[in-house]
Formats: C-alpha cells, structure tokens, sequence
C-alpha cells in the first residue's frame, strides 16, 4: 500500500445482509448501500441480479465461499475489505441473509474497526425466517411454538467432525419448539437420527427448504424419520434450511401462496423487442415464472444515407405541419440530429408534435424539453391516426416521421389516404443480433431441456431467434410455444416450429391468459 493510501480518510465498510434470495427482499437500506459502492465484495449465495444494483464502474469481487472450495479464505477476505477502506472506498460487503447469522459478519466487523475502518452493518432476512415462510410454514404459531431456534448443523469445518452436536442436539431435543438448521445438509441423517436418540418423537413434522424464497425453490416435507430419504429420493442438496416441529405439518393453502402460483417451477424464455419485454418478464413473474429474457432485436444507427436523410429534414422541420415519433429511440435520434445541426429545441417551435406512447412523450420532455401536442391513448398506428385525423384535417399538410426502418406501414398509408403528404424517414435501424447474444443463461437452460415454453410477441423476433441459434434451432424442439397473434404463428409455422398456444387476444393481456389458460387447464 501507498503513503497516499495510508493518510487518505478511510472509506466506510457496509455489511450489508442480501437478504435470502429473492432479490425484492433486499432492504432500502442495503439498496441505498449498493448504489453507493465503489467496491463490492460478495458471497456465492448473494442472488446475482442485486451485483447490478452497484454503480457500473465499481469493483466487483466474489469471495464466494461454499464449504470445501474457499475461493477467497475468510483472512483474505477482511485483508481485502480493511485494504480497499484504508484507501478512502466504500466498500459493500454483501453477504447472503442477514450477516450476523452464521455469517462471519461480526468477525469482519471486529476486524476492521481494530483498523481503524468504520463500519456499519444493515441487517438481512435470514433463511431460517424466509424459506419458511415462502414454503407454507410460518416459525412461529400462537398453539403450537412458541420458541424457534437457529442452529447451525455444520459448525466451524475446521473442527472435529465427531465434536459438533450431540451435547447441542439433546437441549434441542428436550426444548422442542421449531427448530431450524443451517448448513445441514451433509448431515441431515446424523441430525434426525441424533434428536431421535434424544428423544425427539420420529413421527415430529420436517421438511427441508432448498433455495428457498428463489423461483427455483424447493420443499419436502416429511416425519423426522423419513425426512432423509424423501430429500434423497427428491434430489435435494444444499443450500437448504432443515425445519423440525410442528409448525412443519401445517398445511394450510392460504399459506403456501408462492409456491402454488399458477406458472410456479416453469421456465419462460421471452423474446425481447424494445420496451415490451420488461412488462412481459414482470407479469409472468409474479404468477411464479422463472423468466430468461433473450434479446431479438439490435439497435443500430442509420446508414449515412439515411442519415443525411434525417439531417435534411430537421434542417427544414418548419415546412412541416406535423413530426411524429414513435419510440425512445427516436427521440435520442432526433436529439442527436438537432445537436449535429448545432441547434436546439427551439428549432422546433412552431410544428406540430406527436408521441406514439407514454414512454416516448416522457423521452421528449426529459430529453428535450418539449411537451408533446397528441399522444394517442392506445400504441397501434391505426389509434395515433384515427385521433390525429378526428382533431385536425391533414388534407395537403406536410407530415414528418422519425422512425424504425422495420415500422410498419399501416400509419403512413392512412395519413396519406386522408390526404397528408408524409415523409417517412429512418431514424435508426433495427439488425438481428450476433449469435453470441444467445446469452449464457439461456444456452445452459437450454442445453439441459430446462425449457419449458418460449414466448413470440411478433414475426420478427421469430424469425430473429432462429437466425441467432443457426443450428442450435434444434434446441427448440419440444419447447411449448405461445405466439401473440395469427401473423405470428404464421412465422412460426413458415420456421418449422410448431404453435402450441396462440392468444385469443392479441396484446400482452391475451398473450399471458393464454398462456395460464393453458398451463392450468392441460398441465402444460
Ligand atoms: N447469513 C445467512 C446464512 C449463511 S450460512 C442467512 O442469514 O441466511 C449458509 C446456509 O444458509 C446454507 O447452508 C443454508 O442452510 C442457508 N441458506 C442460505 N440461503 C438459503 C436459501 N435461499 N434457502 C435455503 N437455505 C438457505
């Protein structure tokens, strides 16, 4: 380390708590902490998608420790975090559940503050409390416990294997209440049979819990007894949460919401084009998808023809009566044009402006100051002209668009049936992506037939998916298929793939009835 680094203030360590899994579960707090990271040092069990909450440019480091292949030791690890502080950086300290639950957070803590390094710790949901509570058991019941005890069933590795429990197990026996081991999984048989040589009843409620709060969670339930073999026999492993009393045997509908929602253990791939995808993504995950987005539409900018284009037309956007935008894209597009030209948004006075959709109307005021004159009330091209044409008589106007070379027609055609002269100008461009943006998630989920429906909410991203997987297409054989509409399936069909559910209605709404339709009605 530097002199420089030494006298520097010292940043402030955050250990923060990610909370079990489901990345919603991360508190404000701890939200707050990452968006101020400058170093993120994080667990394997930290969910990946909350390493995006950090700034971009922060140094992100995996200390992910999972028994037997340490990748960073524990004295490496607050080496790491003390140096990183000592040079003046916040530093994040992300540790999977709450980080003073068999978390080593206090050591860390400790360690730091004799260096002289502040620290501040943001508590996290364990997942001793959240497994259970995802998986239909609540800790806790006014009749039936009214104690719950966290124990770790693994102990410190670097003790005797024969030392770790049975003094432990036999208090634990004799108290009873609910009981909920860590890091137990290797010795789930020792456990159960340990408490039942104690005296716990073999017939006492169980289950285990693996990854729990995830949408890929898991649950067995069984008597103390057989809880061993039915987690052998259901594949589970670690990480998981063993849960022994009572409160086990409740089985109560009301209270398993998250693993009985509809579309719960399926996997969605939804094919993105621009904005839509996120809705999609949200609406199936909350009735229980686990959803990989795969994009199957490139941004580029227009050729320089095309460009020119555009330039030529702003340069003259006075003798128009109307400019019409249609998405974000357009909008930057014709920021960036205005800015070539060496001009602002005051070049526009004067003519008329029309945003097709919320999005792009919020893209014009933010971007460029500038409050669109009609935003019709529904996206389709037929909606913007049918109120553009009620408001105002276009017969022998000039009308400007700024668009995607791949729009549809459909506007431009009906303006000019009511007399409009429009020009319709490529503002940029839109390519299929290289094969290599088949991302990783997807190629895996893929491979191992994991798979269970893929979505297409119109012909091109069809027709751009097939082309991006070349002769991977073979994977999506025997993957369902929902397709938003008639042209769609069309595609679909054309591309050798079959259709197994097309919506009624063709919009979002329709595609996702469709879609819970007919995984609820034919077990799809
Ligand atoms: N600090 C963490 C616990 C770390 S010890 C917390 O407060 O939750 C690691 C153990 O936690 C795992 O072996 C497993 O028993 C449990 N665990 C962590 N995440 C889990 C999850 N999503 N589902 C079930 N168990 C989990």
């Amino acid at each position: 380390m530097t002199r420089n680094n030494l006298t520097a203030r010292p940043g402030t360590v955050y250990l923060v708590g990610a909370g079990p899994g489901d990345p919603k579960l991360l508190t404000i707090a701890g939200l707050e902490a990452l968006r101020r990271a400058e170093v993120l040092v994080f667990d394997a069990l930290a969910n990946p998608v909350l390493l995006d909450l950090a700034p971009p440019r922060a140094l992100r480091i995996d200390a992910g420790k999972r028994a037997k292949q340490h990748t960073l030791t524990q004295d490496q690890t607050q080496q790491l975090l003390a140096e990183h502080a000592l040079a003046g950086r916040t530093v994040v300290r992300l540790k999977g559940g709450d980080p003073y639950v068999f978390g080593r957070g206090s050591e860390e803590a400790i360690y730091l503050h004799e260096r002289g390094v502040p620290v501040v710790v943001i508590p996290g949901i364990t997942a001793a409390i959240a497994a259970p509570a995802y998986a239909g058991i609540p800790v806790t019941h006014r009749q039936i416990a009214t104690t719950c005890t966290l124990v770790t069933g693994h102990e410190d590795p670097t003790k005797d294997e024969g030392q770790v429990e049975f003094g432990p197990l036999a208090q634990l026996a004799k108290r009873g209440g609910t009981l909920c081991f860590y890091m137990g999984m290797s010795r789930l048989n020792a456990i159960a049979a340990g408490l039942m040589g104690e005296g716990l009843s073999g017939d006492t409620p169980a289950a285990v819990i693996q990854w729990g709060t995830r949408d890929k969670q898991r649950c067995v339930r069984g008597s103390l007894s057989r809880l061993h073999d039915k987690a052998t026999a259901g594949g589970l492993g670690a990480p998981a949460i063993i849960i022994v009393g009572q409160v086990a045997g409740i089985d109560d509908a009301a209270l398993n919401w998250f693993m009985r929602r509809p579309l719960f253990g399926r996997t969605i791939v939804v094919t993105r084009t621009r904005q839509q995808a996120s809705e999609l993504r949200e609406r199936l995950e909350a009735l229980g998808a686990h959803v990989i987005e795969t994009p199957t539409i490139a941004l580029e900018q227009p050729t320089s023809e095309q460009w020119a284009g555009v330039l030529d037309a702003v340069r003259n956007v006075r003798d128009y009566a109307w400019l019409i935008l249609t998405s974000i894209n357009g909008v930057e597009g014709l920021r960036r044009a205005l800015a070539e030209l060496k001009v602002d948004a005051r070049a526009l006075a004067g003519v008329k402006i029309a945003a097709i959709g919320e999005a792009t109307a919020a893209a014009m005021r933010e971007q460029l100051g500038i409050k669109a004159d009609l935003v019709p009330t529904a996206f389709v091209a037929e909606s913007l002209a049918g109120e553009l044409l009620a408001q105002h008589d276009l017969k022998g106007q000039r009308v400007l668009m700024l668009r995607a070379d791949i729009a549809r027609p459909a506007l431009v055609e009906l303006l000019t049936k009511a007399g409009a002269m429009v020009e319709d100008r490529t503002i940029y461009r839109t390519v299929v992506p290289p094969p290599e943006g088949v991302s990783d998630e997807l190629m895996e989920a893929m491979t191992n037939r994991r798979v269970d429906w893929i979505t297409f909410t119109s012909s091109s991203t069809a027709k751009n998916l097939v082309e991006m997987l070349g002769p991977r297409k073979n994977w999506l054989t025997g993957v369902k298929t929902a397709s938003i509409g008639p042209i769609t399936s069309a595609t679909l069909r054309e591309l050798g793939l079959d259709v197994t559910m097309e919506a009624e209605r063709h919009d979002m709404d329709g595609l996702v009835a469709g879609l819970l339709k007919a995984v609820e009605g034919g077990g799809n």
